[in-house]
């Protein structure tokens, strides 16, 4: 595939979504034969990956299998968890100790290994001597929130591959700027990014939203800005993506990109566990709605609460779905399915930013 591209599928089958995403990417032919791959899951914490922050081990899993399967077999997971958290108990709560016994990969904790110092712009930092010595990374971000940087993907995952003093500085540095001259220093190869339940707005989870997407690219600044549209930013807006692209790691030019989808959505949104994204489904009647149709909305009003303009829906709610096909009356519909509303945003799923901009004309 190339760099401006990106390709998305959707549904619950993980396996043969993410393998298919693969052989429509042609993965395997990219990479040298007998090249030494590093696979880098986002394990910041010990939780199961439906609670929002880790990346499901069906995911790699699946990845594990298609790369096997086409003669890649010096394969290596690894993962520094964070600084507070052990990424040996990370492994195992995950999944990813099962998913390496039964595939044979070795799993490499980070923070036990050699560092070597390396610079970009002035900025010196200790990077993982593993890290160093691969020959592809293959990187594996959860789409979802961040407390700091609003949202994390691609280019912040490899924060797993520094030193935990490092990452301590990196906080104290804003985050912002080392993320994207780390970018520089380490190259990331392929991404796979688990969308199907990050989290709302937490790197550790906690408030997961169901998603069921799957996607994949080569450019992480591109990635990254597609996952930040996704969550209703514009990728600008996010630090570490412009300035990841300002040193020339990427592209942050999600229009100009060509962003193909392989399957459509057609699961259910079912209710969340989460007392935060209940409290944003208030504002919504959603009847038999596809999941990333309600992911998007989701994620479009918790930015539109972050500006103090959630309120106007709480009585005049906003519908969605496909119980609404046909039905024609006054107020506010989100989707083709609920084209019949006298206000509407089209989209079949419309995306979180386009529904973001059309509420706020609406509150
Ligand atoms: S517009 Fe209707 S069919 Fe399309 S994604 Fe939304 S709910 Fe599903």
């Amino acid at each position: 595939m190339e760099r401006n591209e990106l390709l998305v599928t959707y549904g619950e089958d993980v396996k043969p979504m993410v393998r298919e995403l693969l052989e429509r990417a042609r993965l395997a032919e990219d990479i040298p034969q007998g090249a030494k791959i590093g696979i880098k899951p986002n394990l910041v914490v010990a939780r199961p990956c439906t609670e929002g922050a880790t990346t499901s081990p069906e995911i790699a899993a699946a990845l594990v299998e298609y790369l096997q399967e086409h003669g890649h077999r010096d394969l290596l997971i690894l993962e520094g968890a964070w600084v507070g958290a052990s990424t040996s108990r990370a492994f195992s709560v995950c999944g990813y100790e099962a998913l390496s016994k039964r595939y044979g990969v070795p799993l490499f904790d980070t923070k036990q290994d050699s560092f070597t110092q390396r610079s970009s712009g002035g900025m010196a930092m200790q990077l993982s001597d593993k890290t160093l010595a691969l020959d592809y990374l293959i990187n594996l971000p959860v789409l979802k929130g961040h407390c700091q940087t609003k949202v994390t993907g691609a280019l912040k995952n490899l924060k797993g591959c520094i030193s935990d003093a490092e990452k301590r500085r990196f906080h104290t540095l804003g985050l912002h700027q080392p993320i994207a001259h780390l970018n520089t220093l380490i190259k990331t190869d392929f991404i796979l990014v688990d969308s199907l339940c990050g989290d709302l707005d937490f790197e550790e989870g906690g408030n997961p939203v169901r998603m069921n997407r799957v996607l994949c690219g080569k450019d992480p600044v591109l990635v990254d800005a597609y996952i930040a549209s996704a969550m209703g930013y514009d990728p600008y807006e996010i630090g570490y993506i412009k300035l990841a692209e300002q040193l020339s790691v990427g592209s942050a030019d999600i229009e100009g990109a060509t962003v193909s989808t392989i399957r459509k959505d057609s699961t259910k949104a079912r209710g969340s566990s989460s007392r935060k994204v209940g409290q944003l489904a208030k504002a919504v009647d959603a009847r038999d709605a596809c999941s990333a149709c309600y992911a998007n909305l989701i994620h479009a009003l918790a930015r539109l609460e972050g500006e103090g303009k959630l309120r106007a829906f709480y009585k005049n709610k906003i519908c969605i779905g496909q119980g609404f096909k046909g039905v024609e009356k006054d107020g506010v519909g989100v989707g083709n399915c609920a084209a019949g509303l006298s206000q509407n945003i089209s989209g079949c799923p419309p995306d979180a930013r386009r529904i973001l901009a059309f509420l706020k004309d609406q509150a």
